[in-house]
């Protein structure tokens, strides 16, 4: 059986890990000149700046890919728990260290409101009724039949899901800062958390479950060592070369075209590019008649874009934890913004990455490594970031200095960034958005694009714009979903 998989970020990886293991003779394609996809890595004057994913979660998805060819995780990856997953930070100051610790959360949250304690054990507790659910039993199957989504529904209505995740949060908590910080986990999605189905919830719990990881030297680390084992089992890695055309005979899928005209048979191609992309770019548009499949694609909404500016310190900032999350004072208005008004907003709210809290090897002896994160529109808004670029950074350097990092930008030695224009062009992705179509209820599961296409024989999708999802945990289990349908 040959397996063409298209795209080399985790999704594709793992795609590939596992067909293999079921002993098809596999090729991985890579428009870039390096793996990973989202999660590639830029190293500039002694930096490692990984470039996407940075908080791991349910790390056993990536061991199971070791394991699959009886190899140790730990000869090739170092995987680290951390003891604060977050600290969050409000415009009056107030801070809030997350983490997996019971006792001080509980501690914490009476000193904000001592009357959401109860609702918060709650609400965890409902969390893991969800996770139940949604992860350890709907994640890693096939949605590809209505009737199969339909003997889900009576489940997932019973578990709220046509709340959104702020919804279902502020039914258990008073208090509008603990409702934040409770209900920000479809913001790593890719979703707005007013409007992400509660099913998003799971995530509270899955941190809970497995804690909250830091991989050693960079999540790059993890895409090296998938290489390493790429490379020792045999699939054959073509980087550089853009897939250009999905090559049909009627509805059967037949093999690939390259950007140099090189054509490839293959019994299955798996596409990790973004399924929006992949149908209306590499495939006969002719082919795609139905009428059901192309209001479906019409009617998708997308994840927001990601400004992310990367930058190198001089000195350390010591008081700056792994993960920082600062809310603006606009939280709601600013992700209206973002989501609806497709419009950008000065009062932004960011996230921080210090992977040099944990790890001194990511920056030069008596330096910092930082990368900050900001949800911006997706390209729909029609920005224009050659002219917005340079403006966003300097408003959040101005933010990072009076919030946490006094005289920053005389200190910054290294930086650039990345805005939605790298997730379009680079990264092939409709609309240059960071994290493929939105996690709501009408997109998820049944209602996402299929991991068997709906349209092709031989034509199968994983990574973030299929089910179940954004994430590395989601993209993981996108691709163990093949090993039902392949
Ligand atoms: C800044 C940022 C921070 C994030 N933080 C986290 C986090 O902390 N934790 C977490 O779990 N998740 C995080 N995420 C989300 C997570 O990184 C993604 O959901 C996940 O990595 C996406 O993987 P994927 O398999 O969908 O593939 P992608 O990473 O999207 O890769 C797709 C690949 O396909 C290639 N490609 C596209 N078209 C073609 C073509 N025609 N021919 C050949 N190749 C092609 C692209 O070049 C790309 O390499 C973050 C994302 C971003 C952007």
């Amino acid at each position: 059986m040959n397996s063409i998989v298209i795209g080399a970020g985790f999704g594709g990886i793992a795609a590939s890990l596992r067909l293999k293991a079921k002993n098809h003779k596999v090729t991985l394609i890579e428009k870039q000149n390096d793996l990973g996809g989202r999660a590639r890595v830029f190293k500039k004057n002694g930096f490692t700046f990984d470039g996407g994913p940075t908080v791991i979660t349910a790390p056993y998805l990536i061991f199971e890919l070791f394991e699959l060819f009886n190899k140790k995780p730990e000869d090739y990856i170092k995987i680290k728990p951390l003891d604060i997953w977050y600290r969050f930070l409000f415009e009056d100051g107030t801070s809030f260290e997350y983490s997996g610790n019971e006792t001080s959360m509980k501690n914490q949250i009476e000193k904000i409101n001592k009357n959401d304690v109860k609702g918060y054990e709650n609400l965890v507790k409902f969390t893991q009724k969800i996770f139940d659910k949604g992860f350890l039993e709907l994640s890693a199957v096939s949605f590809d039949r209505p009737f199969f989504m339909m003997q889900q529904l009576p489940a997932l209505f019973k578990l709220k899901s046509y709340k959104s995740v702020y919804s279902l949060v502020s039914s258990y908590i008073k208090n509008e800062k603990l409702r934040r910080i409770l209900s920000m986990h479809p913001l790593l999605v890719g979703g707005n958390p007013f409007t992400t189905t509660s099913i998003y919830g799971l995530i509270l719990y899955l941190e809970k479950k497995w804690g909250i990881h830091y991989s050693m030297g960079g999540t790059g680390n993890i895409i090296k060592g998938f290489e390493k084992l790429m490379n020792e089992v045999g699939i054959e890695i073509i980087k550089g070369r853009e897939v250009n055309k999905i090559i049909t005979d009627g509805k059967k899928i037949t093999g690939i075209q390259l950007d140099n005209q090189t054509k490839i048979d293959a019994n299955n191609v798996i596409c990790n590019a973004d399924p929006p992309a992949v149908y209306e770019k590499m495939l006969n548009r002719n082919t795609n008649n139905s009428l059901f499949f192309k209001w479906k694609k019409n009617r998708m909404e997308y994840s927001m874009g990601l400004f992310v500016y990367y930058f190198g310190t001089k000195k350390t900032y010591d008081d700056v934890e792994h993960h920082t999350i600062k809310f603006g004072n606009k939280y709601k208005e600013h992700l209206d913004d973002i989501f609806d008004n497709k419009k950008l907003n000065n009062d932004i709210s960011y996230y921080l990455h210090r992977p040099s809290a944990t790890d001194k090897s990511m920056a030069p002896e008596g330096q910092d490594c930082f990368y900050v994160l900001i949800p911006v529109p997706n390209n729909q808004s029609k920005i224009d970031w050659s002219i917005e670029g340079e403006k966003m950074k300097n408003l959040v350097i101005d933010k990072m200095e009076k919030d946490l990092m006094p005289n920053l930008r005389e200190n910054i030695i290294e930086d650039f960034y990345l805005t939605p224009d790298y997730f379009e062009k680079e990264l092939n992705t409709k609309y240059g958005s960071g994290f493929s179509i939105q996690p709501k209820f009408s997109q998820s599961a049944y209602f996402r694009f299929h991991n068997k296409s709906e349209i092709y024989d031989g034509l199968y999708f994983v990574g973030a714009g299929t089910h179940p999802g954004a994430g590395v945990p989601g993209v993981l289990s996108s691709a163990k979903v093949l090993d039902k349908i392949i």
